[in-house]
């Protein structure tokens, strides 16, 4: 399914990581580590997908628009999804809340959860992913304002040295309306950090 390129470049570069792991004195010939290069491989292609992957999808999302019949905030939130840090190559636990402000056009509201889910299959910035969410939503669906907002678990930050296992990066961006109206604005953000409540 994935571009055979692809499978040998990581496939090489999975072994590798493991003939690294034996210098360091692990029992690389066990069981456990005998399909580790492919299958480390694989699970790195469920955390990014092809850029042309991505472009196509959000196309083919925003295809499946609706007349808009609805002109109030929309906003999907907490949408938990992963992604990978392109400094570090190791995966953020994304949680995604976006709204947009309906214009000609609606998205249904599991597209908006697609959508998140497809953007964050990228080895982008956390402040990119926010940028481009808001962005999408904004121009491409021709909305009167769109906002999202970002809580990013980066294991760089919590696994590493750094030790800062309870820290979040947090990251928001607005786009029309949500950028005129501090009240909009506000609306968004008091919607998406208010305590969960116990309907799930
Ligand atoms: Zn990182």
């Amino acid at each position: 399914m994935s571009d055979p390129k692809v499978q040998q470049l990581l496939d090489t570069a999975y072994r590798d990581i493991v003939g690294a792991l034996g210098e360091m004195g692990y029992p690389i010939g066990d069981d456990n580590f005998r399909e580790t290069g492919p299958r480390a491989a694989r699970a790195l292609l469920e955390l990014v997908l092809p850029v042309a992957t991505i472009e196509q999808g959000v196309d083919d999302l925003l295809a499946k628009s609706f007349t808009a019949t609805y002109d109030e905030m929309v906003i999907s939130k907490h949408n938990v999804c992963f992604g990978l840090c392109p400094h570090h190559l190791l995966p953020v636990i994304y949680r995604v809340s976006v709204a947009y402000l309906p214009s000609e056009k609606v998205l249904g509201i599991s597209k908006l959860s697609r959508l998140i889910r497809l953007l964050s299959k990228r080895p982008v910035l956390q402040e990119q992913l926010t940028q481009d969410l808001a962005e999408v939503l904004h121009s491409r669906l021709a909305s009167r304002g769109s906002a999202a907002y970002i809580e990013g678990l980066h294991l760089c930050m919590a696994a590493r040295g750094i030790g800062a296992h309870e820290a979040r990066v947090v990251t928001s961006a607005v786009r029309g309306v949500f950028r005129d109206q501090p009240a909009t604005r506000q609306e968004f953000l008091d919607l998406v950090t208010a305590a969960p409540t116990s309907l799930l």
